[in-house]
């Protein structure tokens, strides 16, 4: 094959990979003209559909295409031999009927099952091209040919795109979260459950907790003493003796050794 159809056929084949999800191997359908085609100018035809194609593939035939060939038995020997290595595709059509309609019934309006179809019909080709995505086979002169794309592809391929650049308004609420439910839950207030403490009544204090009450009032007069001794030996580094008065002396040395001050506490005598 020539370079130049060669990277045609590779642009084609990722078209219908990228576009329509067509993977390796790739299923082709051979209609028994095909078959007969092959077979009489000794193609190799499933090399060739992998040359064509570039990459690997997968040979299918209808229940109908293969009955065609046994009616024709006796001239196309070899066809048959060819068909029954394909794999059977199972069109589940009771009554055989032409080749041609078959095909046509396995690809449908959409081809579905992506596949690629290899037939000598000019009406079954014409057909095939009104059918978006599907990638059609034929041989001409002995050299295996892919057809380009057709329009019908070609229309649907910028319809899937446009889809993908604009999508239906389901599609886009899908795509951005709700803003509303998102944003305003945090902002919530927490409502505080029961009455509010600051409204209640103060419980009336037990009897227990007066006589402790009473006791802090009246502090442990061994506590006193040792707050009078801190005092004293306080007093006695500084060299004052009183100790009457020691929280006074304290503020008033605190005074003229601090300079400045905005103490409020009792004068001393002056
Ligand atoms: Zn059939």
């Amino acid at each position: 094959m020539r370079q130049k159809r060669a990277k045609a056929y590779r642009k084609l084949m990722s078209l219908y990979s990228m576009s329509f999800g067509f993977r390796q191997p790739y299923q082709v359908l051979v209609d028994s003209h095909m078959c007969k085609e092959a077979t009489v100018h000794k193609i190799e035809l499933v090399k060739q559909l992998g040359s064509v194609l570039q990459g690997t593939v997968k040979p299918l035939i209808t229940q109908c295409s293969i009955q065609e060939l046994y009616d024709q038995e006796k001239d196309h020997k070899f066809a048959v031999e060819l068909a029954k290595t394909f794999e059977r595709r199972r069109c589940n059509h009771r009554q055989p009927i032409p080749g041609d309609e078959c095909l046509t019934s396995v690809v449908g309006d959409t081809n579905k099952h992506r596949y690629v179809i290899a037939t000598q019909s000019p009406g079954l080709r014409q057909h095939l091209r009104a059918i978006p995505a599907v990638p059609i086979i034929h041989v001409n002169r002995s050299v295996t040919i892919l057809e380009p794309v057709s329009d019908a592809t070609l229309r649907a391929k910028a319809l899937e795109e446009d889809k993908a650049l604009h999508p239906t308004k389901p599609e886009a609420a899908k795509l951005t979260p709700t803003t509303s439910a998102a944003t305003e839950l945090p902002r919530k207030k927490k409502v505080p459950k029961g009455p509010n403490p600051l409204s209640m009544k103060k419980k009336k204090p037990k009897p227990e907790e007066n006589v402790s009450a009473a006791k802090s009032e009246f502090p442990d007069p061994t506590a006193q003493v040792g707050e009078k001794r801190r005092w004293q030996d306080d007093d006695q580094e500084e060299g004052a003796m009183s100790t009457k008065e020691g929280s006074t002396h304290k503020r008033k040395r605190r005074r003229k050794h601090g300079g400045q001050s905005s103490s409020t506490g009792q004068d001393p005598v002056d």
